[in-house]
């Protein structure tokens, strides 16, 4: 293998890797040479020691894969920065196992104002319906509220309900809910950020949630203190990542705010990882307030940090049946959801994004919602003419066969999360999988289906409604196993798994021939791992961790 685009001392080298580049003109290697932040060379480890000076950092990768830095497409990282400070409630069962992590838990938090935690399944309580009254015989003193993984949902006890002044009821926007109880009070079950919100912001957390919740900036202006306080959550969230081998974020809120606290953190000791954020357009903005999309957009548009997208969402979950569908739910016959906006309000909306030049991703759960936003596109596009738009559809959990082939014929990308299907990870099969019911489980999570229908299909997490670990993504994407045995194979091989977690991420921000693969003149940006992946049995993937993190050309990582 020969040594392209080498001329001096690199500054880094890697060797005694199982390189796996990702580009099919040369796809392995065993050494990669960087200097000044980008790959320069590629290819044996004799090759490449010859770039090596008195200055070089030499990494062993003992073996060890090394692949491109994983892009993760659809995450959110200021409110998962904070929460990995909250408890942490995944994988509990039972109202015995739920009282005692609170229980442990709240003395822990001595000062906290609201105690909040994470991960909780649907399903804790059984068959039975979580309460008020369920958090009080836990935790009656002080205030607690607990959040679904998927973060549509959550419960609060009496206390929380009280000083959020919601206990009483109060009415929000379409698919925003305080559930209601037969004594007239709320009974602890909020769905959708509009009714969780009151209660969220006594947390002292409601700058974190502002990107999410209005996409708008935090009024008064955060303090000189309060400012540090955001950047230290920005920072541990970008730790976060760059110890998962996550090299690029793509995030899916925003707001100016945190692209300034992104930009004070650059300018202070550099960025671990790169980062685009996106103006979030919410049901009650007019169009005249994409203005601050395009602001934003040219204001950050480096290579570290970067705008340019607007996120939208459509619709809710499936869990609360808040997702809209074509067909009413199979376990409520009545009922196909509410969308957030109606198809001609989404229609504009995307006509006149589309207009502006910007991206569109737009959060589509149901087939109903993800057949409105391909309408959405199909219309901007005959409105403003066709070009390389690479408007997304984010996470597509039910789709139809009628909107399939849309993908290729739109150039649209189908963002969608190994993590998320019932069943592959922390989500169990109920009550989804019934919601669903069986007639539309063959193109449920159907990313075989729309990949092979020609779509680009890109990974993500969505950190922190999942483990952010892309390794984990891979393993689940690998190992995907149909609900029934008549349902297609919707597994992806190790290798398209890792493209979607790397070219394709670098597709979906127009970055494919400066990143997502290792090729001399791209971005220093890649992973050592401690094992080679490609020999690793799919069960044992998730056992493979990142050794080293580099990000142009830095380490970010190290473990
Ligand atoms: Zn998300």
């Amino acid at each position: 293998m020969s040594v392209t685009g080498a001329g001096h001392n690199a500054d880094l080298i890697v060797i005694n890797g199982r390189v796996q580049t990702m580009d099919d003109d040369n796809p392995a290697a065993e050494a990669v040479a960087v200097k000044d932040g980008a790959i320069i060379a590629l290819g044996s480890r004799a090759a490449i020691e010859e770039l090596k000076g008195p200055a070089t950092n030499v990494i062993d990768a003992k073996g060890g894969s090394v692949v491109p830095g994983f892009i993760e497409a659809h995450m959110h990282l200021f409110s998962g920065g904070a929460e990995l400070a909250h408890l942490q409630l995944t994988g509990i069962h039972g109202f015995d196992a739920l009282q005692k992590a609170i229980r442990d838990y709240a003395p822990t938090r001595p000062d906290a104002p609201m105690l909040v935690g994470q991960g909780v399944d649907y399903t804790v309580l059984g068959s039975e319906r979580v309460t008020r009254h369920h958090l009080d015989a836990i935790l009656p003193d002080r205030p607690f509220c607990m959040a679904a993984p998927d973060h549509h949902t959550m419960w609060a006890n009496t206390k929380a309900l009280e000083m959020a002044g919601i206990l009483q009821g109060r009415r929000f926007g379409p698919g925003n809910e305080i559930v209601m109880g037969d004594d007239g009070l709320a009974a602890g079950e909020l769905r959708e950020g509009e009714a969780f919100g009151p209660v969220l912001d006594l947390a002292g957390e409601s700058r974190v949630r502002l990107g999410l919740a209005t996409g708008g900036e935090p009024d008064p202006m955060p303090t000189a203190a309060e400012r540090a306080a955001d950047r230290d959550i920005m920072r541990r969230g970008l730790a976060w990542c760059a110890r998962h081998g996550i090299t690029s974020i793509q995030n899916m809120d925003g707001n100016l705010y945190q692209l300034e606290l992104l930009a004070e953190i650059e300018a202070e000791e550099g960025l671990p990882c790169r980062v685009q954020i996106p103006f979030h357009y919410k049901n009650f903005m007019t169009l005249d307030m994409l203005d601050k999309a395009s602001t934003m957009a040219e204001r950050y548009n480096s290579e570290w940090l970067s705008s340019g997208m607007v996120k939208v969402f459509y619709d809710g979950v499936l869990d609360s049946w808040t997702a809209v569908m074509v067909e009413p739910y199979a376990d409520r016959p009545d009922w196909v959801g509410e969308p957030l906006f109606t198809p001609q309000q989404f229609i504009d909306l995307a006509v006149a994004v589309d207009k502006r030049g910007l991206q569109i991703a737009v959060h589509s759960i149901g087939d109903g919602a993800v057949r409105a936003v391909l309408d959405g596109y199909e219309a901007a596009q005959k409105a403003n003419g066709r070009r390389d738009s690479r408007h997304r559809v984010e996470h597509i959990e039910v789709t139809t066969t009628a909107d399939v082939p849309r993908f290729a014929e739109l150039g649209v990308i189908a963002s969608m999360q190994p993590p998320h299907p019932p069943g592959a990870m922390d989500f169990p099969l109920e009550p989804t999988v019934s919601r669903i019911g069986p007639a539309r489980w063959p193109l449920s999570y159907a990313w075989r289906t729309l990949k092979d229908a020609g779509a680009h299909v890109v990974f993500a997490s969505d950190w922190p409604v999942s483990p952010i670990d892309p390794i984990l993504g891979i393993q689940a994407a690998v190992l995907r196993k149909p609900w029934a045995d008549s349902d297609p194979d919707q597994s992806f091989s190790l290798h398209e798994a890792l493209a979607a977690y790397t070219v394709e991420g670098a597709y979906a921000e127009f970055a494919e021939h400066r990143k997502g693969t290792l090729k001399p003149g791209y971005m220093a940006d890649l992973v050592v791992l401690s094992a080679d992946i490609e020999k690793t049995a799919p069960a044992d993937l998730h056992k493979v961790r990142p050794v080293t993190t580099i990000c142009g050309g830095k380490i970010t990582y190290q473990a």
